[in-house]
């Protein structure tokens, strides 16, 4: 089964023709991202019937041996049998050989359209061969229950995931990835997704430590760095949320004047992991585990420019317990 055809199978009905400006015929059967139509669910009452049932893919499940060809030891058996009887075009040969294996290395980045299903099931493939297969032990306790020892604060950015570059197995990391990777101060109504999982993990898991780790050219400190301070905001979420960290901007600004763009920007990726830190302070849970030498705060730097990682303690200074 293919994407398409779960989304095919998406019961929606439109409005009434009138007012969606869709003539029956019109009525959406397929997902197009770049034609919104008004939508509305069958009944108000109940929840839009988005989700079914039968899954694109189930793994395991058997996973078809790939065809290689059926042709390609004929040919490989011709190649040799002529190189065999003319050694001269050996170098031709390999020349040729070297161009095939270059093209095939980009064929699928060139010629296939993106397909996520097909990603999606050949990454957990990849991950249950290698890794739970491999591990019973672990995912045997995990199932259990989990208690990891650290909480992570880390930016959505794509390239910074902090379970893979410090090479936490899960269970031992509990994660929480936003834009900037910001800690807002306590506040019930507008952080309660990050309030509820910092309450989560020093409360109930008892994580031992809480690292904040900002990185290198981070989009959303660039943002607080070029949105106007005050005034009109042009976006619904962005400009509110990374002036969590308007204090690291004001800092910077005034300790690093004259420096050039770039340079204020990683030392406000810095200083806005300071920030948060001190934001941290405002939950009482957590300084209740301060007080009660339960929980340690650190902050934390991944420069994937150059491949180096910081870590350092609550002093508010940038004097790193190491540098790697
Ligand atoms: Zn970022």
């Amino acid at each position: 089964m293919s994407a398409t055809s779960i989304i095919n199978s998406v019961r929606l009905t439109t409005s009434a023709s009138t007012s969606s400006g869709l003539s029956p015929s019109s009525q959406p059967n397929s997902f197009n991202p770049r034609k919104p139509t008004l939508l509305r669910v069958a009944s108000s009452r109940s929840p839009p019937n988005l989700i079914q049932n039968k899954p694109v893919f189930t793994v395991p499940s058997p996973v078809p041996a790939e065809d290689m060809g059926k042709n390609y030891e004929e040919a490989i058996a011709a190649l040799q049998k002529l190189l065999s009887e003319k050694g001269d075009l050996k170098t031709v040969a390999a020349s040729k050989v070297e161009q095939i294996t270059a093209q095939l290395a980009t064929a699928d980045a060139g010629t296939k359209p993106f397909d996520p299903v097909e990603r999606i099931k050949s990454g957990f493939i990849h991950f249950k061969k290698e890794k739970y297969d491999t591990n019973p032990a672990l995912y045997g306790e995990l199932a259990k229950g989990q208690a990891p020892k650290f909480m992570l604060f880390a930016c959505s950015d794509s390239r910074v995931c902090p379970s893979h570059t410090l090479d936490m197995q899960p269970g031992e990391a509990f994660v929480v990835r936003n834009v900037a990777n910001m800690v807002p101060p306590f506040d019930k109504v507008r952080y309660a997704g990050v309030g509820s999982a910092i309450e989560y993990a020093v409360l109930h898991l008892k994580v031992s430590y809480i690292v904040v780790i900002g990185h290198s050219a981070c989009g959303g400190i660039k943002g607080l760095l070029s949105f106007p301070d005050d005034g009109p905001t042009s976006t619904d979420f962005i400009e509110d949320w990374v002036k969590i960290g308007q204090a690291a901007k004001n800092k910077v600004k005034a300790l690093h004047e004259g420096a050039s763009f770039p340079e204020l920007c990683t030392h406000c990726e810095k200083e806005a992991v300071n920030v948060s830190i001190g934001n941290l302070l405002s939950y009482p849970f957590v300084r209740d585990g301060l007080v009660n030498k339960t929980l340690g705060l650190k902050g934390g730097y991944y420069d994937f420019v150059k491949g180096n990682f910081e870590l350092w303690d609550v002093d508010f200074g940038l004097s790193p317990d190491f540098s790697v």
